[in-house]
């Protein structure tokens, strides 16, 4: 069981430069699962050596373009034999039913010729195949958006999806083997809805990982340098910590990093 890291930019300067990639990344395990796929999600698939169409679940936690923009794509790809319905699509509310404008984020011509959709709710475990996925709660923009913890194959991988820190977040992620936070920016700014590395540190110091993956680094911390942030973060909560690269790959079980 491993995770590939096909995207591992944030924020908006780097959406439109794309210094890093902002694909999401894969759960490869009984199931493959894509998480968040952003801009280029199918490109990197293709240039990461993995092949799309055999994705059996995406899951899309917002309606923020940068998380949902190849969703659809990934639907076809996983369509791509349509002789018969296949695969789950879990996002939020926004993007299935509808956001404040009354805009679904991906059009009904996609998700019906999935197998399932589901809204992820808080509170509510959704069954993909053999695997839990609970959604964990956010602070963002998007309000009816979501992280998750997915018990899969013996191991719990958790991501914090797009949130600002708050004490009762931590306690969604206990027992993680890997946490993946969505680290956008080295510091405080005063522009709420993500995590910083401070708050990345209260968050770990809290809910203790195995591994900890920084991902979503925004343009700020990719300037101060993300694996002396990870460095930094390591030190101050005492959780190994590694900033994730375009293409890097962790195994679950032994919690190697290849980059
Ligand atoms: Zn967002």
């Amino acid at each position: 069981m491993e995770i590939v890291f096909l995207g591992t930019g944030g924020g908006r300067f780097n959406l439109i430069s794309q210094i890093r990639r902002t694909g999401g990344f894969l759960i490869r395990g009984s199931l493959n699962i894509h998480a968040d796929p952003g801009p280029g999600a199918l490109v990197a698939c293709h240039d990461f050596s993995i092949h799309p169409e055999k994705t059996g679940a995406v899951v899309v936690t917002h309606n923020h373009i940068d998380h949902l923009n190849d969703a659809a794509l990934m639907c076809e790809a996983i369509n791509c034999f349509p002789d018969r319905k296949r695969g789950i699509l879990v996002a939020s509310k926004s993007i299935l039913a509808g956001d404040e404008y009354g805009e679904r984020g991906i059009s009904p011509y996609f998700t019906k010729k999935l197998s399932r959709t589901e809204i992820a709710r808080q509170g509510k475990p959704i069954k993909i195949g053999g695997a839990t996925l609970t959604p964990t709660p956010v602070r963002h923009e998007d309000m009816t958006g979501f992280g998750f913890v997915l018990d899969m194959d013996g191991a719990r991988i958790g991501y914090t999806s797009d949130t600002e820190y708050f004490p009762s977040l931590a306690p969604h992620f206990l027992h993680c083997d890997i946490l993946i936070a969505n680290n956008l920016k080295s510091g405080a700014d005063g522009v709420p809805g993500h995590l910083y590395s401070a708050t990345t540190v209260k968050l770990l110091t809290a809910c203790h990982p195995r591994l900890c993956v920084l991902s979503h680094m925004g343009q700020s911390l990719l300037k101060s340098g993300p694996g002396k942030e990870a460095r930094k973060i390591q030190k101050a909560s005492g959780v190994r910590t590694v900033a994730a690269t375009d293409g890097m790959r962790v195994d679950v079980r032994t919690l190697r990093v290849k980059k």
